[in-house]
């Protein structure tokens, strides 16, 4: 057992910046926030000096209010210091939504994994990809209400209108790799679950972790399966990345994430995680050692509490992420009723 004090969370800065405001987290390393218009009302963005001005790791949605704050940025802590490199962490909108637009502004290129880069253009490409027949087909196998798998389906699928177009080329990051800004050489992670090649970043020498999205403070990160890949198994993924960093990173690193405060006491909240996820699997197989159960049926086992359509959209994708796990360890497994809902029950 770690000593008591490793075993709670430590955050350096008990409020987060205001929206355009910076708090500098370490030498050259200035933590600001950019709006979002969801319930996770915010992003957070990093800018680390480089030569001739900042790098900027991640980058908020495109929409008037983000575009305000930058501009404020841009005439306050950036005069004269332009952004050298635009970072971006992983593919969804509130990272990678106003990558394009600065690349354009300031001639600068993009750094972003494979994986982020191609999501991105092909979600520009193939946009319907994302609302079609097979999204409702994939809701109602697992036994969704078709009104309920309707809405869920139709819901949410805003990803352009929050993304400004990406150049056309862009500069490949890879995990192992070393990623140089100003006087500091990071170590490029990828970590998967949460989304693909999401992409941290390591300083040992000021021993700083740039998490993305992987390991947040107090909400768990989404971990869901969708209907483009419909046996995926992003948790048995996630897990794998969540042990994976707790040899690749110190416990006492500052961590630096994606959403809410600074934190430190990295490998304290992997084991939360993990443990949370493990009671969720739990709580899958006592309700099925009972009855079987679709993942429509399963969500209230997990979310008891009532859902919006947005709300059920995440909560269903997360509770089949939980169940694709338990069939790939192979202590579920599925079965296609006569009503064609597919249901999952323990062996045995
Ligand atoms: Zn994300
Ligand atoms: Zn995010």
């Amino acid at each position: 057992m770690p000593p008591p004090a490793t075993r709670t969370l430590h955050f350096p800065h008990a409020a987060p910046p205001a929206f355009g405001d910076t708090i500098e987290v370490a030498p050259g390393v200035l933590w600001t926030r950019l709006p979002l218009p969801f319930r996770l009302d915010h992003v957070n963005v990093y800018l680390i000096e480089d030569d001739g001005g900042f790098a900027v790791l991640d980058t908020g949605v495109d929409t008037a209010d983000s575009r305000a704050v930058w501009e404020r940025l841009i005439a306050g802590v950036l005069r004269g210091r332009a952004p050298t490199k635009i970072v971006v962490t992983h593919f969804h909108p509130d990272h990678i939504g106003l990558a394009g637009w600065l690349c354009r502004r300031f001639g600068v290129p993009l750094y972003a994994s494979q994986t982020t880069y191609l999501s991105s253009i092909n979600i520009s490409i193939r946009p319907d990809a994302l609302e079609g027949e097979h999204y409702r087909d994939f809701y109602l196998r697992h036994g969704l209400a078709p009104e309920i798998a309707a809405l869920v389906a139709t819901q949410g699928h805003s990803y352009l209108r929050l993304v400004s177009a990406l150049e056309p080329t862009f500069r490949r990051i890879v995990t192992g790799d070393t990623l140089t800004i100003g006087g500091r050489k990071f170590r490029l992670l990828s970590g998967d679950g949460h989304a693909p090649e999401q992409i941290m970043l390591v300083s040992d020498a000021d021993n700083l972790f740039f998490a993305a999205d992987q390991v947040l403070a107090k909400i768990t990160p989404n971990v869901s399966v969708w209907a483009v890949e419909p046996y995926g198994d992003p948790l048995g993924l996630y897990l794998r990345s969540l042990r994976a960093l707790k040899e690749q990173v110190a416990a006492d690193a500052l961590v630096l994430p994606g959403h809410q405060l600074v934190f430190a006491g990295l490998h304290t909240r992997i084991d939360e995680l993990i443990a949370h996820h493990e009671l969720r699997c739990r709580l899958i197989l006592r309700a099925c050692a009972a009855q079987p159960h679709s993942a429509a049926e399963m969500v209230p086992v997990l979310f008891p509490k009532a859902l919006d359509p947005h709300q059920m959209s995440f909560a269903f994708s997360e509770t089949q992420a939980h169940i694709n796990y338990l069939i790939r360890c192979g202590t579920l497994f599925a079965v296609v009723g006569g009503d064609g809902i597919e249901r999952v029950t323990v062996p045995g």
